[in-house]
């Protein structure tokens, strides 16, 4: 948790107010009466200038120009600004006056509000579930115990000659305007709140064949891959692994429309190397998003000897793992080349994740094969340009030649510990079936 000292609490912007009176008040005339005072502030205003304070109320837009207020309980998460993003995430309660069952669609309902500063023009995190919920129809259906549930989502503008100009410097956006963007969510479990390696395991799987679905039947891509959007949904006795998080997410076939400053996403110590160089111009491909998932799981059993504790004294001399969070882009980039083409890659898995090792080093085998015939493919192409030739087979770049494909991943991560994982929707059980008899026959 980041703490920001130098900050304006929520209560002193009149955000919120414990008084009733204040309950109705438009919460856009409140955010603009006190926005001129946080000019002054310094920071992001996800990460410096909104405090939100626990234990008042917070009121909003939402259907058919009326508005909602919730109870504020506790902040649960509070992320500094990477690449324009930087989120606030706090428990809250539905405050209507008669909140009872068949009155209250939020009564019995474990809620969060949570809050980002997108600019304004940016596809909102609600927009991109909704068409997944239309999408995940009959067999699809499974996919909805891997997203985030959201009841409710509005934006509050920042008015002209109001701190926009702040907001500009902070971010660099050129003339683009920022919202306020709040979403009523389901709560959802950290990572930390299960209990065995093997749940683990199937949490990755979960994901991998959720990020896939979304990525193939609605045509939206995640891009920010990282632990903190790993979360878990417990529903009728069982465990889901949840792909939190859509805000930096886009409609694949706008992918190059245009190019803004939020062309590199995603969570630093995750991100693919290629993405980490000066010279990367994109575009974010789907195994970008798969080798984050290699760099989450790295750290997690790494880092971590048990679900809730750090390894203790952790030194790794190879790839000084302990310190990635601290390290900028082209340090990490160097120290993932490393990692890719360790052989042989023996990361210090803890005993507790032990079950993962095998895992790593299948992930890292096909990433680092798929990356060398990469590089052997483009001296090769360089050669025929040089020679006017025109014989070389084309390289599949997205899926680094077949090596780092999602069947590939899949047929990896559905095993765990000689015990089969749990596997959802039709696809993915005819593609494992498939893969399954190639091997026996080869
Ligand atoms: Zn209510």
């Amino acid at each position: 948790m980041i703490n920001h000292s130098s900050t304006l609490p929520l209560e002193d912007l009149d955000f919120a107010s414990n008084s009733e009176a204040n309950l109705n008040r438009n919460p856009v005339s409140l955010l603009e009466a006190q926005m001129s005072e946080l000019t002054a502030a310094k920071g992001s205003p996800s990460s410096g200038i909104f405090e939100l304070c626990e234990g008042s109320f917070f009121t909003f837009p939402y259907k058919d120009e009326q508005t909602r207020t919730v109870y504020l309980k506790r902040v649960i998460s509070r992320s500094s600004s990477v690449f324009g993003r930087g989120t606030i995430v706090i428990r809250v309660e539905c405050a209507c006056r008669h909140c009872l069952p068949n009155q209250c669609n939020w009564q019995g309902k474990e809620l969060v509000l949570k809050l980002t500063f997108p600019i304004e023009t940016r596809v909102s995190e609600s927009m991109f579930m909704d068409r997944c919920k239309e999408l995940a129809q009959g067999e699809h259906a499974w996919v909805l115990n891997h997203l985030p549930n959201i009841y409710c989502s509005f934006d509050i503008p920042f008015r002209i000659g109001l701190p926009q100009d702040s907001f500009k410097k902070e971010f660099e956006d050129g003339d683009e305007m920022r919202v306020m963007r709040g979403t009523i969510q389901e709560e959802l479990k950290a990572l930390s709140s299960l209990k065995t390696a093997k749940e683990y395991a199937q949490v990755f799987c979960d994901i991998v064949q959720c990020h896939h679905w979304v990525r193939k039947c609605a045509q939206i891509f995640h891009r920010d891959i990282s632990k903190g959007n790993f979360m878990v949904r417990e529903k009728d006795g069982r465990k889901y692994g949840v792909l939190n998080d859509w805000d930096l997410a886009i409609w694949i076939n706008n992918e190059h429309a245009k190019p803004t400053s939020l062309i590199r996403t995603g969570t630093r110590p995750y991100v693919a190397h290629e993405q980490q160089s000066v010279h990367w111009k994109g575009p974010h491909r789907y195994r970008h998003d798969l080798e984050s998932l290699f760099y989450v799981m790295l750290l997690l059993v790494c880092l971590y000897s048990s679900p809730n504790k750090k390894v203790s004294h952790f030194e790794d001399k190879e790839f000084r793992i302990e310190e990635w969070h601290r390290w900028n882009d082209e340090s990490l980039r160097r120290t993932k080349i490393c990692v890719i083409y360790a052989a042989p890659f023996t990361p210090p898995v803890s005993p507790f994740f032990s079950g993962f090792r095998p895992w790593l080093t299948k992930l890292q085998g096909r990433l680092r094969r798929g990356l060398h015939n990469m590089g052997d493919y483009a001296i090769e192409a360089a050669k025929q340009e040089a020679s006017q030739a025109d014989t070389l087979p084309t390289f599949d770049t997205e899926t680094l030649g077949g090596h780092f494909s999602c069947e590939q991943i899949a047929m990896i991560l559905h095993m765990f510990n000689n015990e089969q994982l749990t596997t959802y929707g039709l696809e993915w059980q005819k593609t494992l079936e498939r893969l399954s008899c190639n091997q026996q026959q080869k």
